[in-house]
């Protein structure tokens, strides 16, 4: 890496070809393993790259010119949102005047749910109160009930990296779950507990109002779709929701277990790119 750039923008670049490498793109840096891939934060990365580098990727196939937007493909075959049969109607009614902190205050010491119990830490959500883009995960797992921040363990630092391969950091942008508190053993959160949490993030949603949802696995996406469709179904397809483009595609902790996925993550990644306006990397000469 040349040393005219700063050691912040030298760590950012760093990261960025990182993941590159990771999802199998290897266009940018041929030399880098050789001369600097030893310096590289073992503590950081060391997990993903054990994963990615074991696995016998195919290069994914980058677009052969910039994507365009795609127009919205309105979910006619999917469900409608269903309010919750008790309580009042967060799904339907926006609450008057809300803000995150008012979201926080209603829920309080929260002992709605079943989940409270093992809970250390209620994991709100985290980032920019005006994202364009919000990240909607499953619920929080060990590490983020101890630091009561959303993804922040293995699979927070490779969402980490996405979010910088798409060229924003994480304060860029908003991250939540649908439940917000731990389910036990990591287990999938139960329906009763969705169905009384996600008004919640609902609100959330609505307060900052982005411009694009990316539903992090089957759990986030449907929960928000109320589908009991297999998420492969609609990876990577623009789906409006409430007056929202929202894409699902896969969780970083499936990628984890999964590398060879993260190409398909990647080509979701940069549709939302380029709905955002953001810098598609561009493709090679070779
Ligand atoms: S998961 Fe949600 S509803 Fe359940 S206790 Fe935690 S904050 Fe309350």
């Amino acid at each position: 890496m040349p040393e005219r750039f700063s050691p912040s923008l030298q760590q950012k670049i760093e990261d960025r070809l990182r993941y590159y490498e990771d999802l199998g793109i290897q266009l940018f840096y041929k030399d880098r393993s050789a001369n600097g891939g030893a310096a590289e934060s073992e503590e950081a990365t060391a997990p993903v790259a054990a994963c990615s580098r074991s696995a016998v990727f195919e290069e994914p196939a980058l677009p052969k010119s910039m994507p365009k937007a795609a127009p919205v493909k309105l979910a006619a075959s999917l469900p409608p949102i269903v309010a919750p049969p008790a309580g009042p109607s967060l799904f339907e009614e926006k609450v008057a005047d809300d803000t995150l902190p008012k979201i926080r205050e209603d829920l309080g010491d929260c002992t709605r749910c079943k989940l409270h119990k093992g809970r250390n830490k209620l994991v709100f959500g985290d980032g920019n109160p005006k994202a364009r883009l919000v990240f909607v995960g499953e619920g929080p797992g060990a590490d983020e009930d101890m630091q009561g921040l959303p993804f922040v363990g293995r699979a927070g630092k490779l969402l980490t990296q996405m979010i910088v391969a798409m060229g924003l950091e994480r304060r860029d942008v908003y991250i939540c779950n649908v439940v917000k508190c731990r389910p036990p053993q990591n287990r999938a959160p139960e329906p009763d507990e969705v169905e009384t949490c996600s008004p919640y993030l609902l609100r959330q949603i609505d307060v900052i109002h982005p411009k694009v949802i990316v539903c992090l696995g089957a759990v986030a996406a449907k929960t928000l779709l109320n589908t009991t469709r297999g998420i492969s179904n609609f990876r990577g397809e623009w789906l409006d929701w409430r007056g929202y483009k929202l894409m699902a595609t896969y969780h970083p902790a499936y990628l984890l277990r999964n590398p060879p996925a993260k190409a398909d993550v990647w080509k979701d990644l940069q549709k939302v790119m380029a709905e955002l306006g953001l810098a598609l990397p561009k493709k090679s000469k070779s």
